[in-house]
């Protein structure tokens, strides 16, 4: 199939873009970033909007810049951006590890980190990142710019808390510390897919006992989130599989897991048990 008829629109300045986001919003006039999950649900019709909102010829959202201790990444900043680490240190390497997660090699060419906050899919491996480290949004409209923290940006399934007429410009993702131990891990049934359940984990270990734990879980409820219950079987212990078998259990008890037509609620809990645990030992 092909999509509904729209109007293109292909702004040069963040200013133009959101002025044309202000007029065209109402009539369900959306961003168009790498395309990668607009187009082909517009593909299937199953979104049909009237105006599309280019954002890709704007040289300012290509930035990907270190500032005042974080990294901001700008909203044509591509997956495959981080493929390498695209900063010394733990942060770096954490996102060059998530990234071949994401999709395939073509769709992370043209997909967008920021596309992928803005788009919310439960199973983002972005939006896993930034709700583990605490990520900062940066929206902007014509009526102003403001800053979404990562615990009221994601609201549901595709639900944040950005409305139609803001344009994301920039996603900006605090350092972690040097000495920082990071753990990922995501299951899906075939290479590519989204994630059934994930973890991202990180902390340090100081005098041998683990400080300052995050543990962030995606994919298995309809939005990531960091999970205190577990952060708390962790703090202040020794990095032991004791201390990982009680943080997986208290992650898969703090859950409440989707559903779907082949996942049960039950298999899911039972998924991030497993890869909490894992997360927890490759850190
Ligand atoms: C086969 C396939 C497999 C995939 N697998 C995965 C996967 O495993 N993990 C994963 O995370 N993703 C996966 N994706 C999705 C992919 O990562 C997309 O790139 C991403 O979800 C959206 O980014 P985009 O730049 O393509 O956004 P677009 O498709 O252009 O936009 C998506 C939505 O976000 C809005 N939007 C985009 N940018 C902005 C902005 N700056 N401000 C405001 N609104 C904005 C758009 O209006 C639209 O509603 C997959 C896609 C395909 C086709």
């Amino acid at each position: 199939m092909k999509p509904a008829p729209f109007r293109y629109h292909a702004p040069k300045t963040v200013e133009e873009a959101v002025a044309t986001l202000a007029q065209v919003a109402p009539e369900d006039g959306r961003v168009l970033a790498g395309g990668q999950s607009l187009v082909p649900i517009m593909a299937f019709r199953l979104a049909r909007p009237a105006h599309l909102v280019d954002i890709n010829n704007i040289e300012a959202l290509t930035r990907l810049a270190v500032e005042g201790g974080k990294l901001s990444i700008g909203a044509c900043v591509r997956h495959a951006a981080f493929h390498r680490p695209v900063i010394e240190g733990p942060l770096g390497n954490l996102l060059s590890a998530v990234v071949r997660h994401i999709a395939h090699y073509p769709i992370r060419t043209r997909g967008t980190f920021c596309g992928s906050v803005a788009h919310a899919d439960p199973a983002s491996e972005w939006c896993l990142v930034v709700a583990t480290l605490d990520g900062e949004m940066v929206a902007r409209s014509a009526r102003g710019t403001r800053v979404i923290a990562a615990k009221d940006f994601f609201q549901g399934i595709m639900t944040t808390a950005l409305s139609e007429d803001e344009l994301l410009t920039e996603v900006r993702l605090p350092f972690l510390p040097a000495d920082a131990r990071f753990g990922f891990y995501e299951f899906n049934r075939r290479a590519g897919d989204f994630a059934i359940a994930m973890a991202l984990v990180a902390f340090r270990v100081q005098n041998g006992m683990i400080a300052e734990p995050r543990v962030g879980v995606g994919g298995a409820e309809p939005r990531p989130r960091r999970l205190v219950e577990a952060e708390a079987a962790l703090a202040g212990r020794a990095p032991t599989s004791e201390a990982f078998g009680a943080a997986a259990e208290a992650a898969a008890a703090a859950i409440d897991p989707m559903e779907d037509a082949t996942t049960s609620a039950e298999y899911r809990r039972d998924l991030v048990r497993t890869v909490t645990r894992r997360a927890l030992e490759r850190a």
